[in-house]
């Protein structure tokens, strides 16, 4: 019997790890039930795998439900693997190629693996991968425990930046309801306070660390694109930092050869997000979103998912 490690995007969030462990755990459920023998075959027993490290909101999700972080996994050579969260090469395991896939679940817009065979391949436009599989647990009858719901609701919290990204969906909302009652949670803006929170405390976190916290990469009518986003409650918290942080952006550009490197500084409760920009073609993300650089940055207002309202404007006006 081999194993099949269900692994998320390179850069782990809370999404991509805790759906790493949901789907790792409804996927051996649906081995042992047999829920999906109409269909399709499972004999292999599913583990839960990480890419990177985990950052601080992480690591407060996994603690408060009891849950240790996955094993590390950063080859997929050989390997029988489950995606979650992705479906780019560049977000996914070295050599992906090289791996079996046997099921890809996520939220985002179709990437370009491809698998030689079919598979399990469920993506819906929901503002999380958390609620996709919520979904699925519904679909195929599967009773999801207390802590799973747990770090299923923070997943939605944290992916929908607690309902105020312009990826949140009615369904993330009805779906963080049921789960909330599962945990017996009952002010979802407080706890979402808490564990957007972890991730808004900077202090001793080098600028580097800043920048690469969320950081994906991308390709844009032939150019490499990299986009970073940090999600604050306050953006008054790094503003002496900025120009430490811009100053990684530009040695990120140099050494790895991107025609543009952006970060988006993302501000919870003001619901925005300053882009800071270092390009080759500043004339090519002025067009992006209709306002000239000032500066070193520029201000989206409303602006607060990459994946809705940074990538797509970009792709457009890279094409
Ligand atoms: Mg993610
Ligand atoms: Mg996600
Ligand atoms: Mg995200």
């Amino acid at each position: 019997m081999a194993q099949i490690y269900v692994v998320g995007h390179r850069n782990p969030d809370t999404d991509t790890v805790c759906s790493a462990i949901v789907f790792a755990y409804l996927w051996n459920k649906w081995k042992e039930t047999g829920a999906l023998s109409k269909v399709m075959k499972i004999e292999d027993e599913a583990i839960p795998a990480v890419q990177g490290d985990l950052n601080a909101e992480t690591k407060f999700v996994l603690e408060k439900f009891g849950f240790k972080p996955p094993q590390k996994l950063t080859d997929g050579a050989g390997k029988k693997v489950a995606l979650v969260d992705h479906s780019e090469k560049s977000q996914s395991l070295e050599n992906i190629d090289k791996a079996e896939i046997v099921a890809i679940v996520d939220h985002h817009k179709i990437g370009d693996i491809t698998t030689p065979n079919p598979i399990l391949f469920f993506n819906l436009p929901a503002g999380c991968t958390a609620t996709v599989l919520k979904v699925l647990f519904d679909k195929t009858g599967i009773k999801i425990p207390k802590e799973l719901a747990g770090i299923m609701l923070a997943s939605i919290l944290s992916d929908t930046v607690i309902f105020k990204s312009a990826t949140t969906t009615e369904l993330d909302k009805k779906v963080a309801e049921e789960l909330a009652k599962i945990v017996g949670i009952t002010d979802l803006v407080k706890f979402g306070v808490e564990v957007k929170g972890k991730l808004s405390e900077v202090h001793g976190m080098s600028a580097r660390d800043i920048m690469m916290r969320d950081f994906k990469d991308f390709v844009m009518g032939g150019k490499k694109v990299g986009i970073g986003q940090i999600e604050l409650l306050d953006l008054s918290l790094i503003e002496n930092r900025k120009n430490e942080i811009y100053n990684e952006l530009v040695k990120k550009k140099k050494a790895e050869g991107y025609h543009s490197v952006l970060l988006m500084l993302t501000d919870i409760m003001k619901e925005g997000t300053e882009l800071m920009v270092v390009t080759d073609d500043p004339k090519v993300i002025e067009k992006a979103f209709g306002k000239k650089l000032e500066g070193r940055s520029i201000w989206l207002a409303g602006v607060m998912s990459r994946k809705k309202q940074v990538v797509p404007p970009l792709e457009k006006a890279f094409s």
